[in-house]
């Protein structure tokens, strides 16, 4: 069948990608609407039972080849993607600001992302050297032990919305890289976006089988679980998600990168502009729609009041509207979910004498950036990931009271801490329960050559850098002794 492109589609269309062929998908037809207008965007067409097991067959059949081509080859057309990006960047961009209602800097966020990733996981992948372990048993024999990094085989993916560039990218290629082979769900709500990056990868130019895409809801996600003869599910998504994938994989390689409830600390010596500006970023970049966000703000009775005048004053010139307009600097939430759960956490926690110091309105998809104070660690706001625009306060007077209240949550992503003192924060850093802490900077800072991922129910497994590779192979040890045979 001939590749029609995104682009030639109007309306674009999301297909499924099986054995080096684009097909229609039998199922289910799901249409996406752009959260800031309303207006069809996009659609998919599901794919049936059938199909998904036809991809995971594809992918079954390429798998020993792949894992047998030497890796300066298999990382080759990495490099012609990256061409690819860049000659799609325009149509690529609008259908991510239009599906996700991201701002353009958003959107050239989340393609910087891809690119990043392309560029150099595959180096990484070039360089993942194995190692030889002296012999223990035998210390004179002529054993030699060697450890290689293997494939593991047949990759389930499954992708969220929140970035659909980005996120997809930080799997596929790692796992394609170091001798993998993919089926893709990406997530329904942005097809656009998701069609576009799977011909890009589709025209990349991988052999038949090594990458295959299947469209449809999580129960397609599910399927692909399931099935006997996928070895490892890598996922990005939500806690709730991950726990049923992660009972329903049984035993199978996981990675997983879930939800957060990221602590952003505020001490008394920190420099309390720097730390406003970084909690507009961490708070209401994509309108709060970040695993990274700053989901609890933690801030010392010293300078709280100093702070939270600031950062209200902040939030309410903050530019919300359409995230085609390049004034715009925060655009819509992108789905009611997200809507649902900002309203129903903002009224908790105000039923339970929290006040909203800014913002707190909504209309349609579009919710104000909105600053709450005497939040107490108990409320719902505080405990759960809200996933809406919105820095809720919680006031503390001592550093143990700090920790205490820092790691007293399900969760362990990312943190953040400002204080003036290095060695406070280095401190500090050690003793916060997060996969990632930053010493001055926003919650929402993604280091893409640095492993990333969670401690307790935010993830199992790490994403990017040598993270990634790590992920995405099993250790193999091999042993060879030279002195048999003896003639
Ligand atoms: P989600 O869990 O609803 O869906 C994620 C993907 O999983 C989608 O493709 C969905 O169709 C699929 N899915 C749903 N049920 C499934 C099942 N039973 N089996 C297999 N696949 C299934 O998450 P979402 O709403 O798309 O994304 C938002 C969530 O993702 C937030 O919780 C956010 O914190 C998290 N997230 C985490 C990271 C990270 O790196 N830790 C990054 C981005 C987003």
């Amino acid at each position: 069948m001939g590749v029609v492109t995104a682009a030639e589609q109007g309306v674009v269309a999301a297909r499924s990608y099986l054995n080096g062929e684009w097909v229609t998908g039998g199922g289910e037809e799901i249409e996406v609407k752009n959260p800031a207008t309303g207006k069809l965007v996009s659609r998919l067409n599901s794919s049936t039972a059938e199909e998904v097991v036809a991809a995971v067959a594809a992918a079954r059949e390429a798998r020993r080849a792949w894992a047998a081509t030497p890796v300066a080859v298999r990382i080759e057309p990495f490099r012609r993607a990256v061409d690819l990006v860049e000659s799609r960047r325009d149509e690529l961009k609008a259908m991510i600001c239009q599906e996700v209602g991201k701002t353009q800097a958003e959107a050239d966020d989340d393609i910087f992302g891809l690119l990043a990733n392309f560029l150099h996981t595959p180096e990484d992948a070039l360089r993942h050297a194995g190692k030889i372990v002296p012999p223990t048993w035998t210390p004179n024999s002529k054993r030699r032990v060697l450890i290689t990094h293997a494939p593991v085989g047949v990759v389930a993916v499954m992708s969220p919305w929140n970035f659909p560039a980005a996120i997809p990218s930080e799997m596929i290629t790692p796992a394609i890289a170091s001798g993998n082979v993919v089926v893709w769900k990406p997530s329904e709500w942005t097809p656009g976006t998701s069609q576009i990056l799977a011909e890009i990868i589709a025209d990349a130019g991988f052999p038949k089988g090594v990458f295959n895409v299947v469209q449809g809801r999580g129960n397609i996600g599910a399927q692909l679980v399931e099935h006997p003869e996928t070895d490892m599910v890598a996922f990005v998504g939500s806690t709730a998600t991950g726990e049923v994938i992660a009972r329903a994989a049984g035993i199978k390689k996981l990675l997983l990168e879930l939800g957060g409830n990221g602590p952003f600390v505020v001490m008394e010596d920190a420099d309390v502009e720097a730390a406003v500006e970084a909690t507009v970023e961490g708070a209401f970049y994509l309108a709060g729609q970040v695993c990274t966000a700053a989901e609890r703000l933690l801030v010392h009775d010293a300078v709280h009041d100093d702070f939270v005048a600031a950062l209200a004053d902040r939030a309410r010139t903050l530019k919300v509207g359409d995230p085609m307009d390049a004034a715009t600097e925060m655009g819509p939430l992108t789905v009611q979910s997200s809507l649902d759960k900002t309203i129903a956490h903002l009224g908790d926690a105000t039923g339970q004498g929290a006040e909203i110091v800014a913002g707190g309105s909504h209309h349609d998809l579009f919710h104000d950036p909105t600053v709450l104070v005497d939040v107490t660690p108990e409320m719902a706001i505080a405990r759960e990931e809200t996933f809406g625009p919105v820095a809720p306060v919680i006031r503390f007077s001592s550093e143990e009271e700090m920790l205490r209240i820092a790691n007293d949550s399900d969760y362990g992503l990312t943190g953040a801490i400002f204080t003036k003192s290095l060695e406070r924060g280095w401190e500090l850093a050690e003793q916060i329960d997060c996969g990632t802490v930053h010493v001055n900077e926003t919650t929402n800072y993604w280091e893409l050559l640095a492993p990333f991922g969670g401690m307790k129910k935010s993830g199992i497994g790490r994403v990017l850098g040598d993270g990634a590779l790590e992920s995405f192979t099993n250790s193999k040890q091999i042993t060879y002794d030279r002195a048999r045979p003896k003639a």
